[in-house]
């Protein structure tokens, strides 16, 4: 006989833990699912930015909502998180002024600590940084970076304190239907039911789905990260993701930076491809844009490399929403920036199952039919695709 839950969360990353979480603090019990350990998709390998900067409206929302739980986070989840304030500066190039001013208007108008500020004053806030080519940025005083490997730990935790049950190395192999609606799922060893069931496999979610009979126009994203021991010479500097460039850099623990490019991240692995090791030439890239930043890390010297996969969808944008048979959810396709949506996604998530919708935060915009629909999700003032070799 199998064992009956409330609701069946597929996967540990940041999604899953964080529905989870919110799930038994409004008093049900769930069960995740994971088929190898906590973190063990893209969440282990996020460079965790914290950041409020987007070009679409709802993501900012969502982003800031999340600030509040990464901020306060002992006192609303437990355990911790890593969060680390450094500033966070958004470079555009000149011809995304004007997107760039009416983003950080739109994200005043959400109450974000953010404003409009000139190379002189870039130059102000990270003296080591070259900035004659710099014309505009966004500057978040309150942003940083935070740990996704501990953000998901302390999320499991907190549900599993307050009644959530989580068994690793155990995937799904299969789901139950009846009659139009999920009842529950199959593993290799055990059967579990449970009215509801929650697909928040990353990059396998694709194949999660056709279980249910759901094909969702799900891609991976395989994107590589590089460690630098920066040189005294530079000192502390914000985090930063500089497009004018095409890469995105944040200081880690133990005075190193953390680089990784726009343009480098490889679409269309098989989701199980091991990740193996960076692309070629990306730590000499990353090295060189670095050094075209900050001139000084020419002294710096490589400490370290590695490679994470997250689902991309067509619009770089999250799937999120009822599919298919009843009491069946997508929550998938961050398309390489979901972590630090994930405490408001899991919020959302939990009032879409229990109430039917959102109510925090409208989240209709993610649904998972759009794309059959033709509709892409783009922001009112937009830079274009992040990911700027995946364009199809
Ligand atoms: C290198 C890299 C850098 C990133 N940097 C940032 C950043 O700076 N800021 C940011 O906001 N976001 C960033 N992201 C994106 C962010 O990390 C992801 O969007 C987020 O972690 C996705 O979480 P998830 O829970 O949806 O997926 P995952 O963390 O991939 O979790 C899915 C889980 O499902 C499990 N699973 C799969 N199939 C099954 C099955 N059949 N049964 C049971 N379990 C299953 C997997 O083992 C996995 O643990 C980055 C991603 C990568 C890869």
């Amino acid at each position: 006989m199998s064992k009956n839950f409330d609701a069946i969360i597929i996967g540990a990353g940041v999604m899953g833990t964080s529905i989870a979480f919110h799930l038994t603090e409004r008093g049900m019990k769930p069960l995740i699912l994971e088929r190898r350990q906590v973190g063990y998709g893209a969440t282990g390998s996020s460079s965790g930015l914290v950041r409020m900067h987007y070009d679409l409206e709802v993501e900012s929302h969502l982003a800031w909502e999340s600030f509040q739980y990464f901020r306060n986070w002992r006192e609303r989840v437990g355990g911790e998180c890593g969060f680390t304030r450094t500033g966070f500066l958004h470079i555009e190039p000149e011809k995304h002024a004007s997107q760039l001013r009416a983003n950080v208007e739109m994200q005043k108008k959400l109450g974000i600590p953010t404003e409009v500020i000139s190379g002189d004053d870039v130059k102000r806030l990270a003296a080591s940084f070259h900035t004659d080519d710099i014309s505009i940025a966004a500057y978040e005083p309150e942003s940083g970076y935070a740990d996704a490997t501990l953000t998901a730990n302390s999320f499991l935790t907190a549900a599993k304190v307050h009644g959530a049950e989580f068994m690793q190395d155990c995937g799904v192999t299969g789901l139950q239907v009846s009659a139009g609606k999920i009842t529950g799922v199959k593993t290799a060893g055990a059967e579990f039911s449970a009215p509801v069931v929650i697909n928040a496999a990353g990059a396998w979610a694709g194949s999660v789905s056709e279980m249910a009979g759901v094909k969702i126009p799900l891609d991976t994203w395989t994107h590589d990260v590089v460690h630098v021991r920066r040189p005294a010479a530079v000192g502390d500097h914000p985090t930063v993701i500089d497009s004018s460039l095409g890469m995105y850099f944040r200081p880690d623990s133990g005075g190193l930076t953390l680089i990784a490019l726009e343009d480098d991240s490889r679409i269309g692995e098989a989701p199980d491809a091991e990740p193996g090791y960076v692309a070629k030439d990306f730590v000499e890239r990353s090295i060189e844009r670095i050094c075209m930043r900050i001139p000084a890390m020419e002294q710096g010297s490589l400490h370290s490399s590695h490679v994470g996969r997250d689902g991309l969808t067509p619009d770089q944008r999250a799937i999120i929403g009822a599919a298919g048979p009843q009491g069946f959810y997508l929550v998938t396709g961050f398309s390489g920036t979901g972590f630090k949506l994930s405490p408001a996604i899991g919020l959302c998530v939990s009032e879409l199952v229990m109430d039917g919708a959102a109510k925090s935060i409208d989240i209709t915009g993610f649904d998972p039919a759009r794309f059959e629909r033709g509709e892409y999700l783009k922001g009112e003032h937009d830079y274009g695709f992040i990911w700027r070799n995946s364009l199809s």
